[in-house]
């Protein structure tokens, strides 16, 4: 790679990839089984996913490793692999690019619990899993590491605190929104708003402000999140908000909003600023090649006006 992941955002935008775990299911994972643990024992299908994001024209992928610290593996009797999940969904990712430049962003999920004193859960051992976590993922030679879909500032400390230690040289924080009841605003199931998230993670030294995820949080509201980080910092932002609402159809959930819908949203996020554009849950390959479309079209507008 010839540039870093900063210096590259400092250029133009940067094409993110879109979900992961919708993507998993489709390929066979079951409800409630591991799907990181498939770095493992299904490499080649995780592989097949990344490579349809590359293909489709994605710069940045996110490791498949959301659920890969110690206490989500714990659930599955998986704790002893933690560091070989990691190192294994890191090269994953590298080789679907197959050579090609791009970066390959490592992904710490939420621990899934509550601390003290509401949960079971100690500060020590949660920051003790992320830092084991981030170490893994940095030694296996990610560009980043991505924090993501936190709703607690406590949480949030511990991972870029594990990502900074680890020596990731691009640490990114990325909150999960849900619009309010009445539709006026939005903010973390903890109640935090996109204010005290950027200029918590601008005190926490992240070098990325993002958002992911969330409640009604579509492209127009990932927007509006991006323009209001953007009055309390000047970091760079990214933003990867799901193919529109959850609904449950068959017993399934399912995410409808179509890549002919959501590219609609591309262009405003790149003039609101954004840096790196990606998508959530139920965005897929056809989602990103129209986003890339969309991206590159924008980019030639500009340079010819
Ligand atoms: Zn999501």
């Amino acid at each position: 790679m010839e540039k870093t992941l900063l210096d590259a955002i400092k250029e133009r935008p940067l094409l993110g990839d879109g979900a992961m775990g919708t993507q998993l299911m489709i390929a066979g994972l079951e409800q409630g089984n591991s799907g990181e643990l498939w770095n493992l024992i299904h490499p080649e299908r995780v592989l097949a996913i990344q490579r349809r994001y590359a293909e489709a024209g994605s710069e940045c992928l996110l490791t498949n490793t959301f659920g890969g610290s110690r206490i989500m593996l714990n659930r599955h009797s998986h704790a002893d692999d933690v560091v070989a999940i990691n190192a294994a969904g890191a090269g994953i990712a590298r080789e679907a690019f197959g050579g090609r430049d791009g970066y390959v962003i490592g992904d710490i999920g939420p621990f899934g619990g509550l601390m003290e004193p509401y949960g079971e859960f100690t500060e020590t051992q949660v920051l003790d899993a992320f830092r084991e976590q981030a170490k893994a993922l940095v030694d296996a030679g990610v560009d980043a590491i991505i924090i993501e879909t936190q709703t607690s500032l406590e949480e949030l400390r511990l991972g870029l605190l594990a990502a900074r230690e680890a020596g990731a040289s691009c640490v990114i924080g990325s909150m999960a929104y849900d619009v309010t009841l009445d539709g006026s605003t939005f903010r973390t199931m903890m109640g935090v708003d996109p204010e005290r998230a950027a200029e918590f993670m601008q005190e926490r030294g992240a070098d990325v402000v993002a958002l992911n995820c969330g409640t009604g949080m579509d492209m127009a509201r990932a927007r509006q999140a991006v323009l209001r980080y953007l009055e309390i910092t000047e970091l760079p932002i990214m933003a990867q908000p799901n193919a529109g609402q959850p609904k449950l159809v068959d017993m399934k959930v399912v995410y409808d909003e179509t890549p002919a819908q959501m590219v609609t949203g591309v262009v405003p996020l790149l003039q609101a600023g954004a840096s790196i554009i990606g998508g959530c849950c139920g965005s897929t390959p056809d989602h990103i090649r129209a986003f890339r479309a969309a991206m590159d079209q924008y980019r030639m507008a500009k340079a010819a006006s």
